[in-house]
């Protein structure tokens, strides 16, 4: 039967797009944090969506369970299949094009399977900004973008993954394929079935392209480095820097002092960013189309805000590099925890306003609860959502503080909870959360959940296991 199965899909995808030696599949099995590995029955790489469509009306004849795959760079194992074996991962990166570019619509129709950088490489050729942006860019896809409703670095001026598609193609569980590739900014015939499969992690359908919201490429951009007191002043810095600019911050991330310090640690080709340590900083950045006028608004913003006791020094990045490198200090934190040994993970989000009261709080409950553990909280402030990770206390047992990871995510969650935040900010449920849903998620939206996986997935072969 497994040979006959196989047999079919070589017959769909040709016999060198079906893997089955373990070693060829092997980087398909595992994730960037290594905290799920999986089996498979084999790898499979259809080279086009009427080969997708064909393979999963094959899975789903058969029962056969399918883990949509793109870059495999998702922290939360929705991408790895189970122990089980049974299932096959369905990588769409062969799925790779640029259809279409329509500068004057200001879209762009893509595959699934091109990555981000590509996505955003396509986009610049033709003069416009793909605005996504995230420190995978370089391998996560367009498909595993919408599949998990990516944020990243921009989301304060343009939003989500799900906010910058316009249309959407997908493959249903029986085959059938939903084609919308619409251009419309306005287009109200029904329900939006678009959203339904952004963020729906694989478990609805399988993403093959999509019509992405290109916008005017900004001629100028200011960044700078800042040091501040504390997360409060971060968040008034933020508030007056919204008011003072009318729209045009285009990130506003944190990053504590001890990140700042495992960075210096443990990154190349890094620096102190200021000339004094700062207990926190922001790495802000304003975009224009008129630079004289950016520039002058930059040195304006942080001129007023250090008189106004906000900022305890700042540094604009006077080129290219220096620009890089200021993003370096902010994207080599992820990496740089790990020779600190341990980290137990939060991505969570909380009012902006809620954003230094939660810190503060989970911050006092972590180290009373182990001490000596070492919070680094840093990311997306400008949108509420905190990586709030803890390091664990410097020379301690790694196993024995991981023992812990559960009860300190408890901890941390219903401190966000009492703060009407989210437990998922934008990483996805996946298998991590999915115990973690059940318990946080209104029952009625559960059921409601419940019923669409049902009517899409009757036979529940779309990633099982995953979200629900
Ligand atoms: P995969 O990891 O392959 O899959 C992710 C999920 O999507 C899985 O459930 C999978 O089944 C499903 N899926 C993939 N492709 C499809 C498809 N075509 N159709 C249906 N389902 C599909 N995420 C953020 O949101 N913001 C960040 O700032 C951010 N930074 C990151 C930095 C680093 C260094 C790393 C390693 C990850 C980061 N991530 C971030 C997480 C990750 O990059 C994103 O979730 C990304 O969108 C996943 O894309 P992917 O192609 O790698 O998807």
């Amino acid at each position: 039967m497994a040979d006959e199965f196989l047999a079919q899909c070589a017959a769909i995808a040709g016999a060198q797009n079906v893997v089955t030696e373990a070693q060829d599949m092997a980087p398909a099995l595992s994730e960037p944090r290594g905290l799920y590995h999986g089996r498979a029955r084999a790898l499979l790489r259809p080279g086009s969506v009427a080969e997708v469509s064909q393979l999963l009306a094959l899975c789903n004849a058969l029962r056969v369970p399918v883990v949509p795959q793109g870059g495999n760079t998702g922290l939360v194992g929705g991408q790895t299949p189970d122990a089980g074996g049974a299932a096959v991962v369905l990588s769409l990166t062969r799925l790779n094009r640029v259809r279409e570019i329509d500068p004057q619509s200001n879209t762009m129709i893509v595959e699934a399977g091109l990555t981000l950088a590509g996505a955003q490489a396509a986009a610049e050729g033709a003069d416009r900004l793909y605005p996504l942006s995230l420190a995978s860019e370089g391998s996560c896809t367009v498909g595993g973008n919408l599949a998990t409703n990516a944020g990243g670095t921009a989301v304060i001026a343009y939003g989500n993954a799900r906010d910058l598609v316009l249309g959407i193609e997908c493959v249903l569980a029986d085959g059938r394929i939903l084609s919308n590739l619409s251009k419309l900014k306005k287009d109200n015939t029904g329900y939006d079935l678009k959203h339904l499969f952004i963020g729906s992690e694989g478990t609805l359908g399988v993403i093959t392209a999509a019509t992405l919201k290109l916008v005017e490429r900004p001629r100028a951009v200011e960044t700078a480095f800042i040091g501040v007191q504390s997360p409060q002043k971060a968040l008034d810095l933020l508030v007056r820097a919204r008011a003072a600019t009318g729209g045009g911050i285009t990130a506003f991330e944190v990053v504590p002092r001890i990140g700042i310090e495992f960075v210096l640690r443990h990154a190349s080709q890094v620096r102190e960013p200021l000339a004094g340590a700062s207990p926190w900083y922001v790495l802000l950045e304003l975009s224009g189309q008129d630079g004289a006028a950016l520039s002058a608004q930059m040195a304006a913003l942080l001129e007023h805000a250090l008189e106004a006791g906000l900022i305890e020094d700042a540094a604009i990045a006077a080129s290219l590099d220096q620009r890089k490198a200021f993003w370096r200090l902010r994207e080599a934190l992820s990496d740089a925890q790990r020779p600190e040994g341990g980290s137990i993970k939060h991505d969570v989000s909380v009012p902006l306003a809620q954003v230094p009261v939660f810190i503060d709080e989970a911050t006092r409950a972590v180290e009373a609860f182990v001490p000596g553990a070492r919070v680094v909280a840093f990311g997306h402030l400008g949108d509420g959502n905190v990586h709030f990770n803890v390091s664990q206390p410097a020379g301690a047992d790694t196993a024995e503080f991981l023992a812990r990871w559960h009860a300190v995510n408890d901890i941390v969650h219903a401190i966000v909870l009492r703060h009407q935040g989210s437990v998922s900010a934008e990483h996805g449920i996946g298998q991590l959360k999915r115990a973690m849903l059940a318990k946080v998620k209104d029952p009625v939206a559960l059921e409601v959940m419940r019923t669409l996986k049902a009517a899409l997935d009757p036979n529940g072969i779309l990633n099982p296991g995953k979200v629900l």
